[in-house]
């Protein structure tokens, strides 16, 4: 039989969270069932559950950065048993035959990908995510947390965590680099504290001092307010990598005049309005502007690994969501750049 567990859904763009409980199904051979401790409130959520991407799939149950402890194995299951404690990102299938797959990148699996939510499986189910208290996920998609980071400050690596760690790897932040992070989010401030941890030098831009103290405990050495338009002309060729962050769109040109030449910056937001790029901005310098999707399972459990061995784990508010109204509020926050620096939902208390 099918377990049902409570969850946080979505019924249409626009409509609060209701508590409604939902099925997981029975495992298969290969399978890993889940008890969700914590769900991280990622950006992505946000835009998908407001419609902003298109294409979102009602009801919605959203979640991709899960932690919690495994429940149940099935038969086939041999690296992963009952009592581990492990995490689950946007991914909960890949085809793990085609190309990408087998080079570790299945965000870029050819059959394709399945998302955690929004996403129909390879049965042709949607797919229903982390804000819930149960799931069940393919054991090839599962990562283990590390004894050392505790499983609520362990949640938001699965998405927060990848996303800056992959394009900091790839594009060479470390001793004598210095790089930029655009928005301190939740993605951001994990993109100043694993950019740090990798000894780059590191800057925080955002719109104002507000942040300012905490981009230094969070391993900046220094802060850029875009409020100030001095600041920001002062800033020109300073960089030799720049990871934007920013959930809106931007005026790209200028930060890429921050760039030095030959200089990189890494698009990770995703802002339903494009960007207006001139091609004079990347020619001039040779600069680089590209982008970078989450990353794959491996580089996850590296990513996990660095952070537990840095000590490393972000930083959240825990969100009691036995009032649901409290998760709409919570996306509010989000939105408005308030939080510090991600929230996490306690799924235990989801009401059924
Ligand atoms: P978040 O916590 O809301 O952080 C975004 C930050 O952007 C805010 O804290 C704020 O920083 C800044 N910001 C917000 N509105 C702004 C505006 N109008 N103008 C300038 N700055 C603004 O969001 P997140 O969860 O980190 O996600 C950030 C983006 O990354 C989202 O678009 C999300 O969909 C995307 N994302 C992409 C991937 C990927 O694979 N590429 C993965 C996950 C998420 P300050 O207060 O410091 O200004
Ligand atoms: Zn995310």
């Amino acid at each position: 039989m099918p377990t049902v567990t409570n969850a946080l859904s979505v019924p249409a763009a626009g409509a609060p969270f209701e508590a409604v409980r939902i099925e997981r199904r029975d495992l298969r051979d290969d399978d890993v069932r889940i008890d969700i401790a914590y769900a991280g409130i990622c950006h992505s959520d946000i835009h998908t559950v407001r419609d902003e991407w298109g294409a979102a799939h009602y009801p919605i149950v959203t979640g991709h950065e899960i932690a919690g402890t495994v429940s149940a194995v099935g038969e086939g299951v041999t690296a992963i048993a009952v009592g581990d404690r492990v995490g689950v990102g946007c991914l909960v299938d890949s085809c793990g035959e085609c190309g990408p797959c087998k080079d570790g990148q299945e965000m870029f699996c050819t059959k394709p990908a399945v998302g955690t939510y929004n996403s129909r499986d390879y049965h042709g189910e949607w797919t229903a995510g982390g804000y819930s208290q149960q799931i069940v996920v393919t054991e090839r998609m599962v990562v283990r947390i590390p004894d050392a980071l505790s499983l609520d400050v362990a949640a938001p690596l699965l998405c927060a965590g990848i996303t800056t760690y992959s394009p900091l790897k790839r594009w060479g932040a470390g001793p004598g680099v210095k790089v930029a992070v655009v928005g301190v989010g939740g993605l951001g401030h994990m993109g100043v504290k694993i950019a740090a941890a990798l000894g780059a030098q590191v800057t925080t831009i955002s719109r104002t001092d507000a942040k300012a103290a905490d981009a230094m405990a969070l391993g900046a050495t220094s802060h850029l307010a875009t409020s100030d338009p001095g600041a920001v002309v002062a800033a020109r060729g300073s960089f030799d990598l720049i990871l934007n962050t920013v959930s809106a769109p931007l005026d790209m040109e200028a930060y890429l005049r921050m760039l030095r030449p030959n200089g990189a910056l890494v698009n990770v937001g995703l802002p339903s309005e494009p960007y207006v790029l001139h091609p004079f901005s990347v020619i001039g310098g040779n600069k680089v502007f590209t982008g970078s999707q989450i990353g794959g399972i491996a580089q996850t459990q590296e990513m996990l690994d660095f952070c537990a061995a840095h000590g490393i784990g972000a930083t959240v508010e825990v969100l009691d969501a036995s009032d649901t109204a409290a998760v709409d509020a919570a996306y509010d926050r989000v939105v408005a750049g308030d939080v510090r620096y991600r929230v996490v939902i306690d799924t235990a208390t989801i009401p059924g």
